[in-house]
């Protein structure tokens, strides 16, 4: 079984990377990546466990990109066990300093709107990546929020009241340098990036990012229809990209979905295969 798209607690799922590897042995899954949001940590962790548990471990990261003045998700998979190379690690380590820039925003602005509450507060339920869903745990824990979704609603989401756009890299960027570091590119659960009614729109920004250095599409995604996987698995089969799949999963910040609850066929990684992994 193969899962290619998963967080530790090292940026918004809830499981160490050690608990993860042990799930994966656990479910059967013999070909993981860990993708947590802007950093390798979890990746880092993980190495030795998965080692000794027989599991092949394929680095990788999620990197929130810029698109539109929408956010969107790239994940970036790298060969060998070192995986991405120092020079690349240094520059998402640059994306994790805007992040913690646009995390102090967002506090000055929860404490402008009155709310108690305080960045360290956020931090010291996260790793090494505080993003949101951490911001929304601490707000329903102090009873600002009636549950996550609330939080992200009224507050901190796009519509949110103390919502605060993030600079980081545009997809165009990321998709390049991911290529300039030796790595695979795939473009994360692309029905999110809200054009999935206008196919002729996603094709073109396909093509669009593989002239980029984009290589691959996310088909197989918790989020992705049958019909869906079958409109991404065409995209990639016209454009000659390559195709990743997994679950996405969060451990309990997304309560219900299971590590390897997504079927991602062979052919997934015999693609991979050809390109050295
Ligand atoms: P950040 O990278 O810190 O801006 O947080 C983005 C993460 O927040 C996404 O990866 C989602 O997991 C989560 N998220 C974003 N919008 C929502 C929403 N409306 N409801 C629940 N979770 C959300
Ligand atoms: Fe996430
Ligand atoms: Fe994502
Ligand atoms: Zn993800």
């Amino acid at each position: 079984m193969i899962d290619l798209h998963c967080h530790t607690r090292e940026s918004d799922g809830t499981d160490t990377p050690h608990e993860l590897v042990q799930i994966a042995a656990d479910a059967g899954i013999t070909t993981l990546s860990i993708t947590d949001h802007d950093t390798f940590a979890g990746y880092d962790a993980a190495r030795p466990h998965a080692w000794k548990a027989g599991i092949e471990l394929i680095c990788g990261v999620e990197l929130s990109c810029r698109h539109e003045e929408k956010t969107v998700h790239l994940l970036g998979y790298f060969r060998g066990a070192e995986g991405a190379p120092a020079e690349f690690r240094e520059w998402v380590d640059g994306i994790l300093t805007s992040r913690t820039e646009r995390n102090l925003r967002l506090i000055a602005k929860l404490n402008g709107m009155g709310l108690d509450i305080t960045l360290e507060e956020v931090q010291a339920i996260g790793g090494s990546v505080t993003g949101r869903p951490h911001f929304a745990n601490v707000l329903v824990a102090k009873g600002y929020a009636a549950d996550r979704n609330d939080a992200f609603r009224r507050l901190i989401g796009e519509e949110g009241a103390a919502f605060v756009e993030r600079i980081g890299p545009t997809l165009a960027e990321a998709a390049g340098r991911i290529r300039a570091a030796g790595g695979v590119s795939s473009l994360a659960h692309p029905v999110r990036i809200g054009y999935f009614r206008e196919p002729e729109r996603e094709l073109a920004l396909l093509a669009e990012l593989r002239e980029a250095g984009l290589t691959a599409v996310e088909v197989y995604h918790s989020d992705h229809t049958p019909a869906l996987c079958e409109r991404y698995l065409e995209f990639a089969n016209l454009l000659g990209l390559l195709q990743t799949g997994g679950s996405d999963y969060h451990g309990g910040n997304k309560a219900g979905l299971e590590l390897g609850s997504v079927p991602v066929p062979w052919s997934v990684m015999e693609g991979l295969r050809s390109l050295g992994f």
